[in-house]
């Protein structure tokens, strides 16, 4: 006799009963702030889900809509007294929904560019010399703005421009190091590969300066959290499977990355939820999460002395969290270091570990809100007077510059890592 599958809904309902639907995440929800409506809610999601499993409501529209009301941010799961796990709540109604309805266009489309990876670097290649025609600079300096009317890209929105070369294409797979020093298999991010490239230089820099041999292994792929933000949890098994091949090929000392979001895939989501489903892998994506470690994490650990590395130019610098490292309690390492920056002052902005409001596709779908959510950042930004922002997920720098750019504000947006390697980039 066959066994019985598992729906998604059944694997965390004993999840969902520890909610004794207290109200104690409200507050802190960013989806709450805009929408100011129950379902938004950790609650609120909770109990939807609950019916759902029980038969009372129907994987429709209404569920849909709920569910996407939801950054994935994790404010909710830190506040919560019961530990109620809301983010894999939402990610379970998610995959119901797309395995009841199948997956939206926009998600369709989504997992075939994140899976395959040509595709990828086609897309990035012709954005790049196409931009110009569709979007303009502005300032001159950074950012480009569409110039016509494209409501479904979000009008008023400032996007970062495509590097004409790839991050990945400029370096070989082996940059050997000192003997004796740690080997460091950098999983690099699309983002980084593909657009923020000076973040990935100015790691790379630093990791070098510290000795280090770094592996950039060719064939890592997506982390795949654009798919598990819709539901579509084959292509991101499929994606952690591929990404286990090409990190483990090296056995390295550690598995760095300079993106939260991929840290977070690789350090929390990858076991906990395609290790849940997928128990042949479970193993294989503890340990690379046991290795995986975020770069500002690994200098610190490593000795970096920002005092050599990072001097320049006097800079009044604001700190934002982002979500995943706030999840991973990582808040004073960066801090630690930037502090020790020559010329670098940090003044500390209020609800500094507030999400931003990019959400993955949560910023596609409810730009509006997004927008809304990352007011509130503009302004403790503002509020501070500080010349530049500094994080560490190339996610929160596009949002971060979205938000200070339509606020009318100049304030450049940098990574950590750019600032602590500005000595040895000069
Ligand atoms: S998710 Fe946690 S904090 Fe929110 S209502 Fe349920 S028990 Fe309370
Ligand atoms: S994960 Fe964030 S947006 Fe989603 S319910 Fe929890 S606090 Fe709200």
């Amino acid at each position: 006799m066959s066994k019985k599958q598992i729906s998604p809904l059944e694997r965390v309902q004993n999840d969902m009963k520890k909610c004794v639907k207290c109200g104690a995440c409200r507050a802190h929800c960013p989806a709450f702030s805009t929408f100011q409506r129950e379902p938004a809610t950790a609650r609120g999601k909770v109990a939807l889900a609950q019916h759902v499993l029980k038969g009372d409501i129907e994987l429709d529209d209404g569920t849909y809509a709920a569910m996407s009301k939801c950054l994935l941010c994790g404010s909710c799961v830190d506040k919560c007294p019961n530990n109620v796990p809301t983010d894999e709540i939402v990610i379970a109604a998610r995959e119901a929904l797309a395995k009841r309805r199948g997956l939206t266009t926009f998600h369709k489309a989504v997992g075939q560019v994140i899976k395959t990876r040509k595709l990828m670097k086609m897309g990035a290649f012709a954005a790049s010399i196409l931009g110009p025609l569709f979007f303009k600079k502005v300032p001159a300096t950074s950012g480009l703005r569409l110039r016509f009317p494209m409501p479904f890209l979000g009008g008023t929105r400032h996007i970062p421009q495509i590097a004409k070369d790839p991050f990945m294409t400029r370096h070989p797979e082996v940059i050997e190091g000192q003997p004796g020093k740690p080997r460091i298999a950098f999983f690099v991010g699309c983002m980084t590969n593909f657009v923020y490239t000076e973040i990935g230089e100015a790691t790379l820099a630093l990791f070098k300066h510290l000795g280090c041999t770094v592996i950039i292994p060719q064939d890592q792929q997506c982390c795949g959290l654009p798919g598990m933000s819709g539901g579509d949890l084959d292509t991101v098994r499929e994606l952690a499977e591929r990404n286990l091949e090409a990190l483990e090929r090296y056995n390295a000392d550690y598995v760095m990355t300079a993106c939260a979001t991929c840290g977070g895939a690789l350090h929390k989501l990858y076991p906990l939820v395609i290790g849940k489903r997928n128990p042949e892998l479970s193993d294989r994506l503890k340990a690379l999460a046991e290795k995986t470690v975020d770069a500002a994490v690994l200098l610190q650990k490593l000795g970096l002395d920002p005092e050599v590395t990072g001097g320049g130019e006097e800079v009044r610098i604001t700190y934002h969290d982002p979500c995943h490292h706030r999840t991973a309690g990582i808040a004073k390492q960066p801090r630690g270091l930037l502090k020790q920056t020559p010329g670098i002052e940090l003044i500390e902005m209020e609800g500094a570990d507030r999400c931003c409001g990019l959400g993955g596709t949560f910023n596609v779908y409810h730009y509006g809100s997004s927008l809304d959510i990352n007011a509130g950042k503009t302004a403790a930004i503002q509020a501070t007077g500080a010349d530049c922002v500094v994080t560490g997920c190339p996610g929160c720098i596009m949002q971060l510059s979205d938000g200070l750019k339509q606020a009318g504000e100049n304030t450049r947006v940098l990574h950590t890592v750019e600032l602590l390697a500005r000595n040895i980039r000069r």
